[in-house]
């Protein structure tokens, strides 16, 4: 088993591959603001590799090679028109750099070798993880109607997959701590399989063997929904935001 190389990962900043395009913020799902405020065909034009999710948390959403996906609660893998609302995405123009393969590796282990390798803790960054996995496990939100419930309530109320063997791409994206509410401080991570058979929000993976590439952010673009009304109105102070969503979203191991 091959150790991580502490090869430098710098941004890069030709085409704004340095910047990440967030639209919305975690923090405005923990109350139930799940209103689609952007559109997909608007997030493309600021980046061709992203995840999200779509009005009343409507699926897993993951873009790669500027074309965008979704699992829902039957996990069927769909493609996601230009027109699908979203309350929350992250985006950015790949421009990945190689750091090393691995093999036989939990994802635990592997997430926590990685900020180590790259010495980015506290910056944000987006991996890639290509290869075959002898074991994922995956999780899709089931699409909520309005009036929408909080965060907390809603995450029960997901569908999981389990795969073996399978080829396919981990895209997740990286937070510092010190952003935990306005994203999942550590790895947000979705999956999708080579030939469409599962996908999703990892919870749990380990990878047999694959390679991994690394892009770092040096810039945060954070776009609000500045003129939705029930986020215009909401009053965040009294929202418990960070312990909602560790317990939603931040432990990767339910
Ligand atoms: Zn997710």
């Amino acid at each position: 088993m091959s150790e991580l190389k502490g090869k430098a990962i710098e941004p890069i900043h030709e085409h704004r591959a340095n910047v990440l395009y967030q639209h919305g913020t975690l923090a405005l799902l923990v109350p139930g603001l799940l209103e689609g405020t952007t559109t997909m065909g608007e997030l493309l034009t600021h980046g061709d590799t992203g995840i999200g999710t779509g009005e009343g948390l409507d699926g897993e959403i993951i873009v790669l090679d500027g074309k965008a996906w979704k699992v829902g609660r039957t996990g069927v893998v769909e493609a996601v028109p230009d027109d699908l609302t979203l309350p929350f995405a992250n985006i950015h123009r790949a421009a990945f750099q190689y750091q090393c393969e691995r093999s036989d590796i939990g994802l635990e282990e592997l997430n926590r070798r990685i900020v180590e390798a790259n010495g980015r803790a506290n910056t944000f960054f987006s991996v890639i993880v290509r290869g075959t996995f002898s074991f994922i496990k995956t999780r899709a939100v089931i699409k909520q109607q309005a009036p929408y419930p909080t965060l907390e309530e809603v995450a029960d109320r997901q569908a999981i997959f389990l795969g073996h063997d399978v080829r396919g791409v981990m895209l997740g994206y990286f937070s510092p701590v010190m952003f935990h509410g306005a994203a999942v401080a550590g790895f947000h991570e979705h999956f999708l399989a080579d030939d469409h058979s599962i996908g999703g929000h990892v919870l749990d993976a380990v990878l047999e063997r694959g390679e991994i590439l690394s892009q770092v952010f040096d810039t945060l673009v954070t776009h609000l929904p500045v003129d939705n009304p029930d986020y215009r109105n909401h009053d965040f102070s009294q929202d418990n935001i960070g312990e909602a969503i560790t317990h939603a979203e931040g432990d990767t191991h339910r």
